[in-house]
Formats: structure tokens, sequence, C-alpha cells
């Protein structure tokens, strides 16, 4: 993690679990648990269902909160679907986009998520853009490949001035919900190849700038040791955000983590 060009970022995850009714007691629950959160993003990924009651019950405490998916179209006639003006109006501020659950269990393409990347910066909210490779993709030698084609393909047509409000989560397919989290090197290596890449597309400065977070059976244990890899700048968090004490934990080593770099 290096903070000196880019802010640590934890995202909560929690796809379709937590019922609404269940909301406000975990909000109880995180808020005096919260480690003092100036160093470091979080972001609580509610169901779309619980959105507006999460964003009202978080406001004004620092949290962010993001939805898990968002129409590639801005309105019209698509029913189910929620807009990224919807998002907007009722206060997310960020939208997972391509997240591998998306894209294996509902043929979310990447020209799909590239659509997505650009209509939630469109209405000004923040994407965090997900790729990674699967198993049998690693074992062929073609996980870098892949990783690159999805981010360049996520990206095509975002403007240099609006890469400061992405987010890129590199999460191995394999590595998600599976208890089988990568190693620090296998992610810091894959995270470092990621920034090379936006620094092709669009230089240094920016590439610097770019909050790259890992994902993938992440948890207070191996928190820290992912956390301090140089090009490692946050996680998104599945399983382990549904238990305030754990997400708590993995908060509070992004924070000494970003402390580190600081006294630098
Ligand atoms: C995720 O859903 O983005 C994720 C990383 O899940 P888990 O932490 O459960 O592997």
């Amino acid at each position: 993690m290096n903070t000196k060009y880019r802010r640590a970022i934890i995202g909560g995850n929690w796809k379709m679990n937590l019922l609404p009714s269940e909301i406000k007691a975990y909000v109880k629950k995180l808020l005096p648990n919260l480690p003092p959160t100036r160093d470091c993003e979080v972001i609580i990924c509610p169901s779309f269902i619980s959105l507006g009651q999460t964003i009202s019950a978080l406001r004004g405490t620092g949290v962010a909160v993001a939805a898990q998916n968002v129409s590639e179209f801005p309105s019209g006639a698509y029913t189910g679907e929620v807009s990224a003006p919807q998002l907007s109006d009722i206060g997310a501020t960020h939208v997972i986009v391509g997240h591998s659950e998306r894209r294996i269990y509902f043929g979310e393409k990447d020209l799909t998520v590239n659509r997505k990347v650009l209509t939630v910066l469109e209405h000004g909210m923040r994407p965090i853009v997900c790729i990674g490779e699967s198993g049998a993709i690693r074992d062929a030698g073609a996980a870098e490949e892949l990783v690159s084609f999805q981010l360049k393909t996520a990206l095509h047509g975002v403007a240099p001035q609006k890469m400061r409000r992405v987010a890129i989560a590199y999460e191995p397919v394999w590595a998600i919900g599976t208890g089988k989290t990568a190693t620090a090197q296998q992610a810091g290596d894959m995270c470092a190849m990621i920034r090379t890449s936006i620094r092709k597309i669009y230089g240094a400065r920016i590439a610097r700038s770019v909050s790259i977070l890992y994902g993938g059976s992440m948890n207070g244990d191996n928190a820290p040791e992912l956390l301090a890899q140089p090009d490692i700048d946050g996680g998104l968090i599945g399983g382990a955000s549904l238990k305030v004490e754990d997400f708590c934990r993995i908060i509070s080593a992004a924070i000494e983590e970003s402390a580190k770099i600081y006294k630098e």
C-alpha cells in the first residue's frame, strides 16, 4: 500500500446476504467498533433492496455506500433493472461493476462492464471495477493476459480526468468465497501488473493515483500480509464483511499499513 499517492479502501460486499430487517443491528454494532477511518475509505455494499436504508443509517458517519450492480442503460423499459441516475439520486456514491459472480451467473460480458463503468462515472459515482482470472486460466498460464484484457476493455473511453474516481479490484475467481486466498506474492504481482497497464494507457501520474484492491477470501488474519504489498491499496471483502468484528480487523490492518507508509 502506498498512501502517499492514493487512499486505502476497504469495501464490504454483502452480496445477497442480510435481510433489510438486519441492517439496523449491523450498523449499530459497526459504528462503535469502527476504527477512526480518516486514512481508509470504508464502503458498505448491500443489496439494492437495502441500499436506501443503509445510506440513511450511515449518513454523516463517513462510511460510504455502494450498489453491487447497475444497469448499463440510464432509463427506460428494462424491467428489474436499476439505473445509475436512480442510484445516484438516493445517495449511493460507489458501484461495484463486473463482479465475477455477475460475469459467471448472469453472463455479463466485458463490453457490458465497460458501458456500466461509463454510466457510473457519467452520473457522478465511482466504479469499483472487478477483474480476475479463473483457476483454469491461471493453470494455463494466461492469467495476466486475461486480466490485462479485462482491464483495458473496462476502461475503454474513460477520460484521464475521470480515472481518479475509478478503483480496480483484482479478484481471482478461484479465491472468491472459497477460503483459498491468493498468496501475497501472487496478489501483489497481479496488482503491480494492473498498475503497469494503467500507466501504459494513462501515464505514471494517473497510474499511481488509482487504488487497486485485492478480493478473494481476505480476512483479519491474512489482511496485513496482503495489504503490505506496495500495489495493493485495500480489499473488497465478501464473507468476512458480514461479521462486524472480522470486517473491523481488516479495516484496522489497512489503517496500520497506511500509517507505516506515512512514517517513511
Ligand atoms: C467478493 O465477493 O468480492 C469477495 C472477495 O468475496 P470473499 O471475500 O467471500 O471471497
